[in-house]
């Protein structure tokens, strides 16, 4: 398989208008006379776009196209008005690269680019708006599109999803995309093909397009497969074609035939000059990249001491990467942070609907709670009480530790007192403990530690509560 990206860029205006790119407006009233082609119009470069596409060539290790051309690529479609798409054929800003992707099982997976180019998007053709009828809405046409090509390099649809992932985090790590996937920010092309187990040549390829979800894209991958398998084991030929990926009926269906590349009788577009980049210029934008995944998640494995699993899920967004590194700053205690970034708050987070930016409880709020199991003043039990303190907005740890009266009872004396109170209460037990073997007696602790939880609401330390009952039923 290889994969076909397009990313919108996040500029504010279009890239050869003033046209805003807003999602979500009026149909049709974000589409100037540049953005239809009307006759007399020239596109204008936007230079945000092109400062994106070098930030994202940089950020996957690739050669940058220090002269690149525009092209028109003509087709007709509705959605299209001026019958063809400015894009970048022959000479793109962004050429070959290698691409690092972590796998869950925390190696990096190489994936090769083949390269990157700007192009802009077309309008939407819309289907549901009317009964019979399809509406044109233009609002999109002229939106900066980065669209971004591998070599032929996977293998696994969990290599394909790991690698929109990471280009994903890559984007919005740069801020040069909103990666906003369920408003098209970002759509792939899974191009895919079978062969015979040991052979060199590729067969026939069909091309997925416009998936734009990763779970989709899984999904895409094992239909597509399975039908490929059943025809080329039938004794069947692929043939070459577009297909869509119908996540209702969880199949892929033909679309159109594939249209070979010259059928666009590509040639340089005569209203826009190469864009001729200088080696200052790239520079200047190398020194101003932020810290990027890849390094982030190296600095928390060797700085931390975090596994590559945890590292791997913190730095996957910005968002979650800065909290943690808030949090731990204070708390001192970086492997109970990353637990309770990912475990609680991650989970809280998810039941509420609720995205990071908008967590109830702050990294400072997370820190007080953690710096209080770390000092054993909470068990990991009543820990959980005062999370959900934090979550309702009942104040700090320690005032919620003070309201709700949850301090562990870590007390020596307090604690030996309990255990004599219980063990006065069960002679029987006792007398049994004396006489069993030692899973017996394993089994009789547990009751003993239950007993002595009940009588101290909770609040007794486990750790210490276990030594002391095992010292106190030994020693009869
Ligand atoms: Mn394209």
């Amino acid at each position: 398989m290889g994969l076909e990206v397009h990313l919108q860029l996040a500029t504010e205006s279009k890239i050869f208008s003033g046209a805003a790119t807003r999602f979500g407006a009026e149909p049709n009233v974000q589409a100037c006379a540049v953005d239809l082609g009307m006759p007399g119009m020239l596109p204008v470069l936007n230079a945000r776009a092109v400062q994106y596409a070098v930030m994202f060539g940089l950020g996957v290790g690739a050669r940058i196209g220090k002269r690149s051309v525009f092209d028109r690529k003509n087709y007709f479609y509705p959605d299209l008005p001026k019958g063809y798409q400015v894009s970048q054929f022959f000479e793109p800003i962004v050429c070959e690269g290698k691409f690092e992707v972590p796998m869950p099982d925390g190696s990096l997976f190489p994936v090769r680019i083949t390269r990157a180019h700007l192009e802009e998007d077309a309008g939407k053709s819309v289907h549901d708006a009317y009964a019979g009828q399809t509406g044109i809405d233009l609002n999109r046409a002229g939106t900066p599109l980065l669209e971004i090509v591998t070599e032929p390099d996977f293998r696994t649809a969990e290599q394909a999803v790991a690698y929109l992932k990471s280009l994903h985090s890559l984007a919005t790590y740069l801020g040069i995309s909103d990666g906003n996937m369920a408003e098209g920010s970002m759509r792939c092309d899974v191009n895919i093909s079978l062969r015979p187990t040991g052979t060199e040549v590729y067969g026939t390829r069909t091309e997925i397009k416009n998936v734009n979800s990763f779970r989709f894209v899984e999904k895409a991958i094992a239909v597509e497969t399975e039908r490929q398998m059943d025809i080329l084991e039938s004794g069947g030929h692929i043939v070459q074609e577009t297909r869509l990926y119908d996540a209702d009926r969880n199949e892929t269906r033909s679309m159109r035939s594939k249209e070979v590349a010259n059928d666009y009788r590509y040639f340089p577009e005569p209203d826009l000059l190469p864009i001729v980049l200088d080696d200052a210029y790239i520079d200047n934008i190398r020194a101003g990249l932020p810290e990027l995944p890849g390094a982030k998640r190296a600095r928390f494995i060797e700085t931390y001491g975090l596994s590559d699993y945890d590292a791997s899920l913190l730095v996957d967004s910005r968002t979650t990467a800065d909290f943690f590194e808030a949090a731990t700053d204070i708390s001192k205690a970086p492997k109970l942070t990353a637990n309770w970034i990912l475990g609680d708050l991650a989970g809280a987070l998810n039941r509420e609907s609720l995205d990071l930016t908008e967590s109830p409880v702050s990294p400072e709020a997370l820190a007080g709670l953690i710096v209080r199991i770390a000092d054993d003043t909470l068990s990991s039990k009543l820990a959980k009480q005062v999370f959900e303190g934090l979550w309702l907005g009942e104040g700090t740890a320690d005032e919620i530790i003070e309201a709700r009266g949850l301090k562990q009872v870590t007390d020596t004396g307090a604690l030996e007192s309990l255990v004599a109170q219980v063990i006065e209460g069960h002679p029987d037990q006792v007398t049994q403990y004396q006489a069993a073997d030692e899973a017996k007696q394993k089994k009789l602790l547990g009751f003993f530690v239950g007993q002595v939880m009940k009588a101290s609401k909770g609040q007794a330390n486990p750790q210490r509560l276990n030594g002391l009952l095992r010292a106190m039923l030994d020693s009869g």
